[in-house]
């Protein structure tokens, strides 16, 4: 089996992550720029350079991206944490400037294929990744192949009431679940005048706390940071139980910084999750805690390249 190579870029809110991957999964060669306030340029001047650094043809180019997508046109319809990425389309800039096809998709749906390929979705034909981190992403895997659909988890509507998410609705998971909803709920019942450890963080300056912080004191027994954690896990057992009804999936996989406090934040969800799910498609998917992958979106956008451009190679 002769081996291809693809140029793959995961473009998140501080950094833009290139590299040349060949399909095998190695790496070959890699860059990494502050994402900046012009991304399109520094997109660009990356895939100069790693072009003409690698002496390998280059068969495609596939793009990760923190955003929403219109698949049909690839174009960026909304980028939360790079506003600047609003209705640009980098892989048909990338296609029209270097001449080799491009693919783009959202970065926790690349992030699910790179699962597949080398982490631990491999043992699974049909997933739900879930990101669990300051937001909360998604990518959905059936029949071995990435569901090309938004798979917006994180604003999946899980409350009748709740604060605004930056997406302009109420009710999303992400604002019930995600790190900054753990650390936001912390403060505001620490600024109730809750008694709790974190009040001393960062001598006294609680707002500097982490989701870390948080777990950390949880461990010691801190009232607050056990109730903040469980409830942000039980938001996250329901969006769970509704994606087990949904996909029937083998596997929720998740991944990502709140993975870290999984011992309280995941025993909660876990139990949720089990609670609400139709029994019989609870009882069919495995919780699966994946270690942090941090390149999976980088190896799903290779990934986009070689399912797309190779696709005879990849059966044989
Ligand atoms: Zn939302």
């Amino acid at each position: 089996m002769s081996t291809h190579h693809a140029l793959a870029f995961d473009i998140g809110g501080s950094n833009i992550r290139g590299a040349v991957v060949d399909s095998s999964g190695v790496l070959v060669s890699r860059l990494n720029e502050p994402t900046g306030a012009g991304p399109a340029d520094t997109l660009m001047k990356m895939a100069s350079r790693l072009i003409s650094e690698t002496d390998r043809g280059v068969e495609g180019i596939g793009v990760a991206v923190a955003g929403i997508i219109d698949p049909s046109a690839g174009t960026i319809l909304r980028s939360p944490n790079i506003p600047t990425l609003a209705g640009m389309a980098p892989a048909a800039l990338l296609q029209e400037r270097f001449g080799l096809r491009a693919e783009i998709a959202n970065d926790a749906n690349a992030a699910a294929l790179g699962e597949k390929w080398l982490g631990s979705g491999r043992n699974f034909s049909n997933f739900v990744l879930l990101t669990l981190g300051t937001g909360i992403g998604c990518g959905v895997v059936m029949h071995d192949m990435l569901l090309p659909v938004a798979a917006e988890a994180g604003h999946m509507s899980i409350a009748n009431d709740g604060p605004t998410c930056g997406c302009g609705n109420i009710g999303c998971l992400e604002q019930f679940a995600s790190a900054s909803a753990i650390i936001g709920r912390a403060m505001a019942e620490i600024e109730k005048g809750a008694p709790s450890l974190l009040r001393e963080l960062h001598q006294g300056n609680f707002y500097k706390m982490t989701a870390e912080n948080v777990y950390a004191a949880a461990l010691e027994g801190d009232s607050l940071a056990r109730t903040v954690l469980r409830d942000a896990g039980r938001a996250l057992g329901v969006g769970m139980a509704n994606l087990v009804n949904i996909f029937s999936p083998e596997a929720i996989i998740v991944t990502g910084g709140l993975t870290g406090a999984w011992k309280i934040y995941g025993e909660a969800a876990s139990a949720e999750a089990a609670r609400r799910s139709l029994p019989e498609l609870f009882a069919k998917t495995q919780i699966i805690v994946s270690p942090v992958f941090d390149d999976a979106g980088l190896y799903g956008a290779a990934q986009l390249v070689f399912q797309t451009c190779a696709p005879k190679e990849s059966i044989s």
